[in-house]
């Protein structure tokens, strides 16, 4: 099945009890039982739900992965793979992250013993440095956030194969339709089901994607035994935003690139971060990985001044400012203050995140519309 049959077919069956074609939105907490122990498969919705198995169905097989799971938000499901290892165990992440996963790991997880090395990942060969014997994760993002990096993921799943480590993949960005990690030998997926996957603004959830059967066993006893699963009115409306991730995806590309060339001819733009352009370090290995580069930008105002930075964000006719990412509308944010403030200022400087930078998630509406929209916010 290719891309755009799975995204509308995989993983959903016509209602069993009705023949409904789009999957109910089961609105139960627990299911009758004919005798102790004799049930359909579903005892109790942590557990098992009919809409939430259909959206783990659907986002694995995408992800042309065996098993998936549905979390109540991208973070839940980062927190169950770290919930895998234990007190001295270690992990090597990129250093330009997601803020909240840098939350996540340096506030919360530092406590219980685990040890957290932040490196650059853009030379592949720094990760060994970094390895020793109780390493036990590589975690990557690609295309980073909000510097837009590229990470060549063939070349550190070698690493982790070669040392007995686990590579796990935030795809947020990406999306499968764009890459699928595992193919390149990934262990496991992350999700913010949040962004491109739900696509519309309009729910709150993580997922991840993987082919261990003991790995799957061991996450899905995390997911019931913490908790934190989707619910079903969340699933149903990822059910429906996957749906058309193919042409969102396609969209959102090409209006990347629009804005991206867009930005590149502009006299007060000074650096543009986008993983689509020759200029960019890592272009060939995104070129390799990635089927087309989306609509993830970054870019800085010469002069680096936070306060025309300030004015051009608040000027958007179309671009709302908010946080988040991979609706169909246009967002901009400003990561040193909005996303990424967890992150320390000399942090945030060392990665290039400096005051002047914008993020746009640059959404489906029209292409003229938007780049109107920046020739009269920029000035
Ligand atoms: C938003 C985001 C997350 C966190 O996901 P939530 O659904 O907000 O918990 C993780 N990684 C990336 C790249 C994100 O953009």
């Amino acid at each position: 099945m290719k891309f755009g049959t799975k995204a509308i077919h995989a993983g959903v069956e016509p209602d069993p009890t009705t023949g409904a074609i789009m999957t109910p939105i089961y609105q139960t907490s627990t299911y009758v039982q004919a005798s102790p122990g004799d049930h359909k498969g579903y005892e109790y919705s942590r557990t098992q739900n009919p809409t939430r198995d259909a959206a783990q169905k659907s986002i694995a097989a995408l992800e042309n992965a065996q098993h998936g799971l549905c979390f109540a938000s991208g973070l839940a499901a980062i927190d169950a793979i770290i919930k895998l290892f234990k007190p001295g165990d270690e992990i090597i992440a990129a250093n330009d992250l997601y803020g909240g996963t840098y939350r996540l790991f340096t506030k919360v997880f530092s406590k219980y013993g685990l040890k957290f090395h932040f490196i650059g990942m853009e030379n592949i060969d720094d990760i060994e440095k970094y390895v020793n014997a109780n390493t036990k994760l590589i975690w990557v993002e690609t295309p980073t956030n909000p510097m837009m990096n590229i990470i060549d993921l063939r070349g550190a799943a070698k690493i982790a194969k070669n040392h007995n480590i686990l590579l796990a993949v935030d795809n947020t960005f990406a999306t499968p339709y764009l890459q699928t990690p595992l193919d390149l030998g990934a262990d496991i997926i992350m999700h913010s089901v949040t962004k491109y996957l739900g696509g519309h603004s309009d729910v709150v959830m993580g997922a991840l994607a993987l082919n261990d059967d003991q790995l799957a066993t061991d996450l899905a006893f995390l997911q019931n035994s913490t908790g934190a699963a989707s619910a079903p009115q969340d699933s149903f409306l990822v059910l429906r935003g996957i749906k058309t991730l193919h042409l969102r995806m396609q969209r959102h590309s090409e209006n990347g690139r629009a804005v991206a060339k867009f930005l590149q001819s502009h006299p007060k733009v000074d650096k543009i971060y986008w993983p689509g352009l020759s200029t960019h370090p890592n272009h060939n290995i995104a070129r390799e990985q990635m089927k087309d580069f989306g609509g993830m930008i970054s870019f800085t105002l010469k002069g680096n001044d936070k306060e025309e930075a300030f004015r051009v964000m608040e000027s958007f006719r179309y671009f709302s400012l908010a946080e988040s990412l991979g609706g169909v509308e246009s967002l901009v944010n400003h990561p040193a203050s909005m996303t990424h403030a967890s992150i320390p200022y000399e942090e945030r400087q060392k990665i290039g995140l400096v005051d002047s930078l914008i993020r746009l998630s640059v959404g489906i509406e029209d292409q003229q519309d938007l780049l109107d929209d920046l020739k009269q916010a920029i000035g």
